[in-house]
């Protein structure tokens, strides 16, 4: 028997009615570790009558309590990080290093959650009429839905929910259930960390679970990631039960390299960025666009770069690991046979990689694609794999024609040594996060993420500023306390005076 990953909810693991269950994989065996309960529709309703419960309490807690849960939490996810990098790499695949890189970045979170009593500051105006004030307040929108993806099991969900926690919010998580296991580490340490039982509920499955968190009226605001196409169908399905939305979708990330730019430096950058968790991140690069005459040397330099990596066991000290399924690694397989086929060249196969000992693992290796036009499907489709295209262009201008031409508008980057060049680059692309000479532009956690176009549905990006208005409702108030001797009836409209 192997063990069963529980819903958690009101403050302890539940079973719920596992009528249905998924397999959890060791990437790098490809052997099934775990089973993790899938919820029915009674099962979400059951956390989120949890988390409304909670809701009453919580939402009138004060600043320095709520404060005082966040830096206990900052504390206890800081002293055990290692540990839920290793249940990461377990379950997604992704070295330790980058497990570890994940947790890090979701902690600079919790660390901005942390300044919640200065960051829900209203406004006061004193005497805006004579002797009436009028001040604003932020309140919390109520019971939140999170449904988040497989590829950061620990980040994403530390983008939005430290935040709705800080808020005076409740939450309803529903990790992916490709790595349920690290939502579930976060839930006990928020326990621990002394958050109420019920403030923060994890309920596992698919779109049985998904759907029943979108229908259910307490619900009142979804954060989701993951692809565009589930993206899109969140925030319509949500906005039309009258919800508030944010919906970050898929991406295709260029990184532009014009002439005047270091060649050394961006070589490095494609490679770190192309191939880093084996390309299944969504600021990944997966096309390099190639200003004329630099093709071909650097190509040549990519291609140097990739015969050093390591792919293996992500706990071995390696480069890269497996893809999340097998499912996953045929489906960027059949890509890469897709883009022979098209008569893209390929650089670098990846597909007959062998990992020694572990013959069973969702293997595959760095691939690099050359001569690669926007009609080929590894140009128009997100792979979310270790496959690179580089497209060649004449010129700047045709380089921003292909990203505009593009539907995704997640990240890009621009490799130059022109400032004037790159300033242009920032003015006019149509991406919502830019580089320049850095490749992947996650923004610091006091700015927010997020992407144009297909890659995000809804008004507000996730985490920062964003994140705390998302997490909020405005209300103003309008005060007189008449001098007593001020009294008396009068009918007209009331005028500022
Ligand atoms: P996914 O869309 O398959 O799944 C995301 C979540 O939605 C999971 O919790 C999953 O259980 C659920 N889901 C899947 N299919 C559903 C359906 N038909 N109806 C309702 N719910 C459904 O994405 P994934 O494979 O887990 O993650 C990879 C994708 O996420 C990539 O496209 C990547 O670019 C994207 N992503 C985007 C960002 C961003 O910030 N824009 C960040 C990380 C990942």
């Amino acid at each position: 028997m192997t063990e069963l990953i529980r819903h958690w909810i009101a403050g302890g693991a539940q079973q719920g009615d596992p009528q249905r269950t998924g397999d959890v994989f060791d990437p790098a065996t490809g052997q099934v570790t775990k089973q993790v309960a899938f919820a029915t529709e009674s099962d979400v309703d059951t956390a989120v009558t949890a988390a409304a419960e909670a809701l009453t309490t919580w939402r009138r807690t004060s600043l320095a309590r709520r404060s005082a849960v966040l830096f206990a939490f900052r504390e206890l996810l800081n002293q055990r990080k290692s540990e839920l990098a290793e249940i990461i790499t377990a379950e997604h695949g992704k070295v330790l290093s980058d497990a570890a890189g994940e947790v890090q970045r979701g902690l600079e979170n919790v660390e901005y959650a942390c300044g919640i009593p200065a960051l829900l500051q209203g406004g006061f105006s004193e005497n805006a009429s004579t002797r009436v004030d009028v001040h604003s307040v932020r309140q919390p929108v109520g019971v939140v839905g999170v449904i988040s993806p497989f590829n950061f099991p620990a980040m994403v969900p530390l983008w939005f929910v430290p935040n709705a926690i800080a808020c005076g919010n409740t939450v309803v998580l529903k990790p992916s259930e490709k790595d349920p296991s690290a939502a579930v580490f976060l839930a006990r340490l928020w326990q621990e960390a002394g958050l109420p039982d019920g403030v923060f509920n994890v309920v596992h499955g698919d779109k049985v679970a998904v759907d029943a968190l979108l229908a259910h009226p307490t619900v009142r605001a979804v954060s989701f990631v993951g692809s565009t196409p589930v993206a899109r169908y969140v925030y319509e399905t949500a906005t039309g039960h009258g919800k508030r939305v944010q919906a970050l979708g898929g991406a295709k990330n260029h990184m532009v390299v014009l002439p005047d730019a270091d060649l050394d430096l961006a070589a490095d950058a494609a490679v770190s960025a192309g191939f880093g968790s084996a390309g299944e991140r969504c600021m990944a690069v997966s096309a390099v666009v190639a200003v004329d005459p630099v093709g071909d040397e650097l190509v040549a330099k990519i291609a140097e770069r990739m015969a050093k990596l390591h792919v293996g066991d992500g706990r071995r000290g390696c480069d890269m690991g497996p893809l999340v399924t097998a499912a996953h690694r045929d489906r960027v397989s059949s890509y890469v046979d897709a883009g022979v086929n098209a008569g893209a060249k390929l650089v670098v196969d990846g597909r007959d990689l062998q990992v020694d000992g572990q013959p069973n693992g969702f293997w595959l290796g760095p691939t690099l694609f050359d001569h690669v036009s926007t009609d080929m499907s590894i140009y128009t489709d997100e792979i979310f794999g270790p496959v690179l295209s580089v497209l060649r262009v004449p010129s700047y201008d045709a380089a921003i024609e292909v990203l505009h031409g593009n539907p995704y508008g997640n990240g890009t980057a621009i490799f130059t040594q022109n400032g004037g060049a790159a300033r242009r680059f920032c003015e006019e692309v149509e991406v919502g996060m830019v580089g320049v000479n850095v490749p992947i532009p996650v923004p610091v956690s006091y700015y927010s993420f997020g992407g144009w176009k297909d890659s995000l549905f809804g008004d507000a990006h996730a985490y920062g500023p964003d994140g705390i208005r998302f997490y909020t409702r405005t209300k103003v108030v309008t005060t007189r306390w008449p001098d007593p001797s001020q009294g008396g009836v009068n009918l007209g409209f009331p005028q500022n005076t």
